[in-house]
């Protein structure tokens, strides 16, 4: 399975709620594997979550025009010190290192400009 790396917070912060039916149904069997040990690795470009978004286009995603969300994924696969492709993590082993990494603050620097933004952050997953 290929996750992009700002997905990563995603999956942290899904409830139920995306771009559409698919989309929804897709996100739970992607985080139901991720929990169950599925093995992954770490993209920047679209993913096993994206393939299920109407704004996938030609393996691109239609929203990220300015390249800011590519940035995002960069920055937190960087932040983390992982490797992109090749290597295979645990999402277990991947979300304990997402919480020794990252606080509120960076949370809210990284997603401030995502349109779910008041969602997630009322969640409080980082605090
Ligand atoms: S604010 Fe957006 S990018 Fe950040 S975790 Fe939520 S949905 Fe993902
Ligand atoms: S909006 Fe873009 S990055 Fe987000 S799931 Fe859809 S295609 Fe992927």
């Amino acid at each position: 399975m290929k996750i992009r790396g700002h997905h990563l917070f995603c999956l942290l912060h899904f409830e139920g709620k995306g771009y559409s039916q698919d989309f929804v149904e897709n996100m739970y069997k992607v985080k139901e594997a991720l929990e169950n040990r599925g093995k992954f690795s770490l993209v920047l470009y679209c993913d096993d979550i994206c393939k299920k978004c109407p704004y996938m286009e030609n393996n691109e995603c239609r929203k990220d025009v300015d390249n800011k969300l590519m940035y995002k994924d960069s920055e937190i696969v960087s932040r983390l010190g992982l490797s992109l492709e090749g290597e295979l993590y645990d999402f277990a082993y991947v979300k304990s290192l997402i919480f020794k990494n990252f606080n509120r603050k960076d949370f809210e620097d990284l997603c401030k400009d995502c349109s779910w933004f008041s969602l997630c952050s009322e969640k409080g997953v980082f605090g």
